[in-house]
């Protein structure tokens, strides 16, 4: 370890960052000065990862382990103590530096920050809230910091976290709670939540001081978020549905992010030895925007899943809802409420706010609406316009089959 120079330590514990998606991080092949004499500019393999800002920016943070050792022993995690990978630490000032470095070299726009538990928790949160503050106080550092904290820490360590971090995390890591005692045998759902709840609280009372006293102190300005695995365990989407849902009402998460298992190496037994499709971490992602911004109840998505409580693969759960409930349908696009509009698939929240617009100064034809969407055959058998009307398109029994994409590649969501 003694040996280890900070970019055999970068290597090592960037990688080991890249299982967490909760910066809704994905890679990126920017720029490299590998093979030049500097060699820590690279962004390549780094952990440079995207995430969005409160203001909604997307921004560039290094998404970083401060250690990959861990004592812990969860199933699905290849830094578990039982895990036989490379190990490697920083210290709290070797982190400071290279996030500097990488600032001042345009690389990023903040720290993404997560830990194997090394020593105990409170140590390790320690270390953790040690960078933010070098940063904060030492730097003046303006820059975007996410810190991943640790529920089994003491509170008032995580409360420092929130203190000079702009949003914190704990991952809930399983949908269930016979999922995490079987997997996560070290972690306590009851601890997790009350980790959570005490965020939250924190959250409050800093809103709540800023609105009396101008320079109260901020408290994690862009508020929490979680994590959960996909596919590790045996949870139906219904069951994660479900758990997303009462999450984001108990603690306000700002976001709940789907990870879908990925077989690591040196993987436990008790893992399936299959990854699930990446198919289903969208299909998730997409219930997820359902509930958050077209208005659909968590037992209205649960209504979209099929028998074995998952979610259709093949096609959308907007989609799947409305084959489900086509007397809902067809809606008319010049007189039907935002509600009822936010409900016909392929049509997203902005071809709704047009629409809404639009037909106060004329009646909508067909090609207008067909102008707001990439696919006007997925909207057309679930509206009416002034020259349109779907007959019995609406209940055709192939309904299904004529609107399923006829490749395997990604949709736009509600394209
Ligand atoms: S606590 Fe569990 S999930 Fe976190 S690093 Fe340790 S083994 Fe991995």
């Amino acid at each position: 370890m003694a040996s280890q120079t900070i970019l055999q330590k970068l290597e090592i514990l960037a990688d080991a960052a890249k299982y967490d998606a909760s910066c809704a991080s994905s890679g990126t092949a920017k720029k490299s000065s590998l093979g030049s004499a500097k060699g820590i500019g690279s962004t390549e393999g780094m952990g440079i990862c995207h995430a969005y800002a409160p203001d909604g920016r997307c921004i560039s943070l290094l998404k970083i382990l401060l250690t990959n050792h861990c004592v812990f022993d969860c199933h699905y995690c290849v830094n578990r103590k039982s895990s036989n990978v490379a190990r490697a630490r920083f210290t709290p000032q070797e982190v400071v530096d290279l996030t500097l470095a990488f600032y001042r070299r345009n690389y990023i726009e903040g720290l993404f920050l997560s830990s194997g538990i090394v020593k105990n928790s409170n140590h390790t949160m320690e270390q953790i809230v040690e960078v933010a503050r070098i940063l904060r106080e030492e730097h003046d550092f303006r820059g975007y910091i996410h810190l991943k904290t640790i529920p089994e820490a003491e509170a008032e360590i995580v409360h420092q976290a929130g203190l000079y971090a702009d949003r914190v995390s704990i991952n809930v890591e399983l949908p269930t709670d016979a999922g995490l005692t079987r997997l996560a045998p070290d972690k306590d759902a009851r601890q997790i939540e009350g980790a959570m709840g005490k965020v939250r609280s924190d959250l409050a009372e800093a809103k709540d001081a800023k609105k009396r006293f101008r320079h109260a102190p901020r408290f994690a300005p862009a508020g929490q978020s979680t994590q959960m695995i996909v596919g590790a365990d045996a949870a139906t989407d219904a069951d994660i549905v479900g758990k997303a849902s009462r999450l984001y009402d108990n603690f306000r998460l700002r976001r709940v992010y789907y990870s879908a298992f990925s077989p690591i190496p040196d993987a436990s037994a008790v893992l399936p030895l299959k990854r699930p499709p990446l198919i289903r971490e969208h299909r998730l992602y997409q219930s997820d925007w359902l509930m958050r911004f077209y208005g659909y109840k968590p037992a209205e998505v649960m209504q979209a899943t099929e028998a074995d409580g998952n979610l259709p693969l093949d096609i959308d759960p907007k989609l799947a809802w409305a084959l489900k409930f086509r007397d809902s349908f067809p809606v008319d696009v010049n007189r039907a409420t935002k509600e009822q509009l936010l409900r016909v698939p392929g049509l997203g929240v902005k071809a709704v706010h047009k629409i809404l617009a639009s037909r106060r100064h004329r009646t909508l034809r067909l090609d207008d609406v067909a102008r707001l969407t990439l696919s006007i055959t997925k909207v057309r058998p679930f509206i009416c316009t002034v020259d349109w009307r779907p007959l019995t398109l609406t209940d055709r029994a192939d309904l299904r089959s004529l609107l399923a994409p006829k490749t395997e590649q990604l949709e736009l969501f509600a394209a």
